[in-house]
């Protein structure tokens, strides 16, 4: 931990300040690069600061590491080279063939996959269960659940779980509850200090914040847990470069700033949407009507920078505005300063047609950037036509 951090202060500053301790030959601000693959052992055994190989550990990852543990409250983190990088080895570590897993119905479309395609493969089973409603998640677990996994809100359709309620459900049962806090980041929703055994986030989207590095990682408080992830991380492989580590640990100085802005622009829009003949449903949890939104009160800080909306004329109808939108990118991705349109059902969540985490045909998502509102309004209002 850097001497400049201490655990009680406060979210902005730790995004700053943790794991970011002065460089100690020159007194660089930023942690360096360490562009480097092995260390040279003073003796045989001799490691300076416990630094022998970079898969095993690196100075530049070690700074990121410290810092998302520092935003999450857990006492490790680990970065690794994706989100799914991350996920895979959080799998493989706490399951065995025979093991059971509960499943949102509405998810990532590639956490999804890697559950159908690759999981089960080696013999476990997974059911899918509507996550925002606690009774639903309990009546889905069989005596093999060994993981619940929830995110929140969720990945395109904005359900909101209740994360206190199904960490008890998580305990009841003996298995470990996990939750992808990609969409909220650190600074809107802190899953541990709610009963989470495990967050997990792609630092692709709001925490590397810029759409310029791809990078995953896991936050656990269990000590016991965070030595056996860090044992499977090394084992496994699918670290963070130093390059990748430094740039994500960039974008988070500014995580708390950006979010305000993701947030209060989305408000804007989702209002603007609301009100919008064209538009049939705007899924928001900032939303009063949205059925997650006293959950989303209670447990984020505010609601964030996604949001879903479904429009009149059905596929083609919401094909054609995320075609007409020029500000708003078309492109997959979220979390970053420039706004961005897709459609999931042909675009990120093509992969869960047919099963039952199929999104609808005219909904279109939003990552509502950092820009003007009055700018994105504008630009949304032609794209609507
Ligand atoms: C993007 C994303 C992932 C996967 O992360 P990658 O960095 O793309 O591997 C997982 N969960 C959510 C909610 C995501 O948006």
């Amino acid at each position: 931990m850097s001497d400049q951090h201490s655990a009680h202060q406060s979210f902005e500053t730790l995004a700053i300040h943790a794991g970011n301790t002065a460089d100690a030959l020159t007194g660089a601000v930023v942690p360096p690069i360490y562009q480097v693959s092995t260390y040279k052992q003073d003796g045989v055994g001799g490691l300076r600061g416990g630094y022998e190989y970079s898969r095993s550990a690196n100075p530049t990852r070690t700074a990121l590491e410290e810092n998302l543990a520092a935003l999450e409250g857990g006492s490790r983190g680990l970065a690794f080279a994706s989100g799914l990088a991350a996920e895979d080895c959080l799998l493989r570590t706490l399951l065995s063939p025979g093991d059971h897993v509960v499943i949102p119905n509405d998810a990532y479309g590639g956490t999804f996959r890697l559950f159908a395609k690759v999981v089960s493969r080696w013999g476990v089973e997974w059911s899918v269960a509507d996550t925002s409603d606690p009774a639903a998640v309990r009546d889905a677990i069989t005596p093999r659940t060994k993981v619940i996994w929830v995110e929140t809100p969720s990945n395109p359709l904005l359900g909101i779980t209740d994360i206190a309620a199904v960490a008890q459900v998580a305990r009841t049962a003996g298995a470990r509850l996990v939750v992808d806090n990609t969409f909220a980041s650190p600074y809107l929703q802190q899953p541990l200090a709610l009963g989470a055994d495990v967050v997990v986030h792609s630092l692709t989207k709001y925490m590397g914040g810029h759409s310029d590095v791809v990078g995953g990682a896991l936050i656990t408080a269990d000590q016991a847990l965070g030595e056996e992830l860090a044992y499977h991380q090394n084992a496994m492989g699918a670290i963070a470069g130093p390059f990748d580590s430094w740039i994500v640990l960039r974008g988070i100085k500014t995580l708390a700033v950006r979010m305000d802005r993701h947030c209060e622009n989305a408000g804007r829009v989702a209002e603007m949407l609301t009100a919008h003949p064209k538009v049939t449903k705007v899924l928001y949890p900032g939303l009063p009507d949205h059925p997650g939104h006293e959950t989303a009160a209670k447990q984020m800080k505010a609601f964030g920078g996604m949001i879903s909306f479904q429009v009149a004329g059905g596929e083609e109808a919401a094909v054609e505005v995320c075609n007409r939108a020029k500000l708003f990118t078309l492109g997959e991705s979220l979390g970053g300063v420039e706004s961005l349109i897709e459609h999931p059902g042909r675009m990120t969540h093509a992969s869960v047609a047919g099963s039952a985490l199929e999104v609808p045909g005219d909904l279109v998502r939003l990552s509502v950037g950092i820009e003007s509102a009055d700018d994105l309004l504008a630009d949304l209002k032609q794209a609507l036509g």
